[in-house]
């Protein structure tokens, strides 16, 4: 039987007894239902965007540790912030992190959702959540755990977003719409996951008509992904993996960040033109080839040959500083050629 306005109650009454029973112990879940610490909260969900949780959970310690409260992190230098965001991807969102976080220490905590919207970087999702959770009130996430839950509760194959947030906005409960939030992407998270829903764990399969339909994992419809680009550049280790030449990144890839000295190699350029182009803007030598670096983000993968080289700018400090993931995989080759070199002695 299809999904009908007169189930919802019950719906409701299913997910919300088996999240109590079963939701996740996530260490941004302390404290007690709809007044959570906001900070936490937001600060998590903005670390879980793109981030799998066992990942971010990682990363909420850690960002947690080193700035506690929201007036340490809008106290803190950015360099810090983007290094103790390292890892994470999308360094944007550290930056708007700090931004808001400074907002917040002269503005105070907002407590309602448009409040919360009102803050640089902060989209539905977060704001929605962070209204929820900490503060009670009756807002509606929508992401991919949502979409899938709901396009599978309901049967449909290709949910536009106002439908998803239609139907979220419908099944929220007035009472605990926090709680009813978590239970969706948890169930999402852990029983009806993309390819292999577990069903027969599930607390709403008696209203679900994917499961009806006796293929849940065909709903909904595959996403038509965008073609991915393919960006290759050279890279030059002048110094070596602790003290070597840092550049601030411009430009969209990984911009904002430091990195080693970077070019992208253009249209009907050869890799060796492109690598000759590095040397003379830094004033350096190269001396060989330490290997290929490769990094692959939502629209991008990233082919990065790496060289080693001699002269050139004044070197940093590496520990000091906030790499991508790219870069801590390049400074990785100089590593490797390392240990084969000891190896071979
Ligand atoms: Fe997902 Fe299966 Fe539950 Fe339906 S019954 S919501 S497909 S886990």
């Amino acid at each position: 039987m299809p999904l009908s306005p007169a189930d919802l109650p019950a719906v409701r009454g299913a997910l919300l007894s088996w999240f109590d029973r079963a939701g996740r112990p996530l260490p941004w879940r302390v404290g007690p239902e709809g007044r959570r610490d906001p900070y936490r909260v937001w600060v998590s969900e903005v670390l879980l965007q793109q981030t799998q949780v066992a990942r971010g959970r990682v990363y909420f310690e850690r960002f947690l540790a080193a700035f506690p409260t929201v007036q340490a992190l809008a106290e803190a230098p950015i360099e810090a912030v983007l290094k103790a965001w390292e890892g994470c991807g999308y360094y944007a969102r550290a930056r708007n992190l700090h931004r808001a976080a400074d907002v917040i220490v002269r503005e105070g905590m907002p407590t309602t959702y448009d409040d919360w919207r009102a803050l640089p970087g902060v989209g539905p999702y977060t704001a929605a959540a962070v209204a929820s959770l900490a503060f009670g009130e009756a807002r509606a996430v929508n992401d991919g755990n949502v979409r899938r839950v709901l396009a599978r509760l309901h049967g449909e194959r290709h949910p536009a977003e106002a439908w998803v947030q239609a139907r979220a906005d419908a099944l929220l409960d007035p009472a605990r719409p926090g709680a009813l939030n978590e239970a969706v992407m948890d169930l999402g998270a852990t029983i009806c996951t993309p390819r292999a829903p577990k069903c027969g764990e599930c607390p709403v399969r008696a209203w679900c008509a994917a499961f009806a339909s006796g293929h849940p994992a065909a709903f909904p419809a595959p996403k038509v992904r965008a073609a991915v680009r393919e960006i290759r550049a050279v890279a030059l280790l002048l110094g070596d993996a602790h003290e070597a030449v840092l550049e601030r990144r411009e430009g969209n890839l990984l911009g904002g960040l430091m990195g080693l000295p970077t070019e992208i190699i253009r249209d009907g350029e050869t890799p060796g033109e492109t690598l000759a182009r590095l040397a003379e803007r830094l004033g350096a030598g190269v001396t060989g080839e330490l290997g290929t670096a490769t990094h692959t983000m939502t629209h991008r993968h990233v082919t990065l040959t790496v060289y080693s080289g001699t002269g050139g700018p004044p070197r940093s400090h590496v520990a000091d500083a906030a790499l991508s993931r790219l870069d801590h995989k390049a400074l990785g080759l100089w590593e490797r050629r390392q240990a084969s070199l000891f190896a071979g002695a």
